[in-house]
């Protein structure tokens, strides 16, 4: 049979619905209005595309908007001062620095630069390592935020199971493996973290009841890879060449859809998979900085 979509975009649309009711609460009652910075630097088309939706989704979800375009020169001193004037911004309460900066750029400088507290994308070591030791009093990163959301709100138990993540990466791997391994609701599952010097590979992702697939290789997780009955959610966003598509290219994720979800009980689809995710958590991590900078429950 086969496997059920798990609708990120519809799951994401009510992330957003709620979001927007508690920014409406605040408003309301707190006279408060979340407020989120967004720094581009440079002009890499994906990234103006990122902050673009992100701008969207702040103006449409009532969240004050704030976006500095600042040129590929700018230097990494500048940069830095930039983010300390909203550091110290009443009106801002997350800062996001879209990644990836031009190469005379530290990015570690310039994450550990961002107030802790407006860390909404959760790559300030602080945050990391709150999320390491299962102090929640910091934030979770969007992107494997989202990933525990859509299994939470697809009816997933999470508890107990053997998750298997294919990728390491600061920003999604090795973040979802310590989201989904803490001592926690939701969470309290058995996760094996796999690499490109994983050995037996295959049979590792064999014994996943959850395989979170986050490397970057398009259709790299083959059905014989994929227990019947799995959960497979696909991080992955590859283009590959197709002719007949507008833009000459489309997106694919990092799991071969059409077999695997012949095996899988839940698959989530790329395109509207994962992605849609990412951005409802960053709203979601803003609003709750605005209220844990105000004291507001
Ligand atoms: P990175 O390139 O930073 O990390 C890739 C990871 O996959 C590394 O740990 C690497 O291992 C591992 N890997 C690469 N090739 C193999 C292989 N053949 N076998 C096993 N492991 C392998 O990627 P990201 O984590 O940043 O992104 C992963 C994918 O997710 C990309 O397609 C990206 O576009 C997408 N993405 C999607 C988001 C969304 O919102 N949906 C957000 C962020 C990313 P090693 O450490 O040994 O090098």
């Amino acid at each position: 049979m086969p496997a059920r979509l798990i609708d990120g975009k519809a799951i994401a649309e009510r992330i957003q619905t709620e979001t927007a009711s508690e920014i409406a609460r605040l408003k309301a009652e707190h006279n408060l209005t979340p407020g989120l910075a967004v720094i581009l630097v440079g002009e890499n088309p994906a990234s103006v595309a990122y902050v673009s939706s992100k701008d969207k989704m702040c103006t449409r979800l009532g969240m004050h908007s704030l976006r500095l375009n600042l040129p590929a020169s700018t230097t990494e001193g500048e940069l830095l001062a930039k983010i300390n004037d909203l550091n110290f911004d009443r009106t801002i309460h997350g800062i996001l620095v879209q990644a990836p900066l031009p190469p005379h750029i530290s990015e570690d400088v310039i994450f550990a630069g961002v107030d802790p507290t407006k860390d909404v994308d959760c790559f300030h070591p602080l945050n990391i390592g709150k999320l390491a030791l299962g102090d929640d009093s910091g934030f979770f990163p969007c992107t494997p935020a989202g990933i525990q959301q859509l299994l939470i709100r697809s009816g997933v138990p999470i508890e107990g199971r053997h998750v298997v993540v294919l990728g390491r990466s600061r920003i999604v791997g090795r973040p979802v493996s310590l989201i989904l391994s803490q001592k926690a609701k939701n969470a309290n599952a058995t996760v094996t973290v796999c690499h490109s010097r994983s050995a037996n590979l295959a049979e590792i992702c064999r014994s996943a009841d959850i395989l979170v697939a986050a490397i970057g290789v398009a259709h790299f997780v083959k059905a014989e890879m994929v227990r019947e009955g799995a959960v497979v959610i696909d991080v992955g966003i590859n283009r590959v060449e197709d002719k007949t598509a507008a833009k000459g290219y489309r997106l694919v994720g990092d799991v071969d859809f059409e077999p695997v979800s012949l095996k899988a009980g839940l698959i989530t689809p790329v395109p509207g998979g994962v992605g849609p995710m990412t951005i409802a958590m960053l709203m979601h991590n803003t609003v709750r900085a605005a209220k844990l900078r105000h004291g507001i429950e």
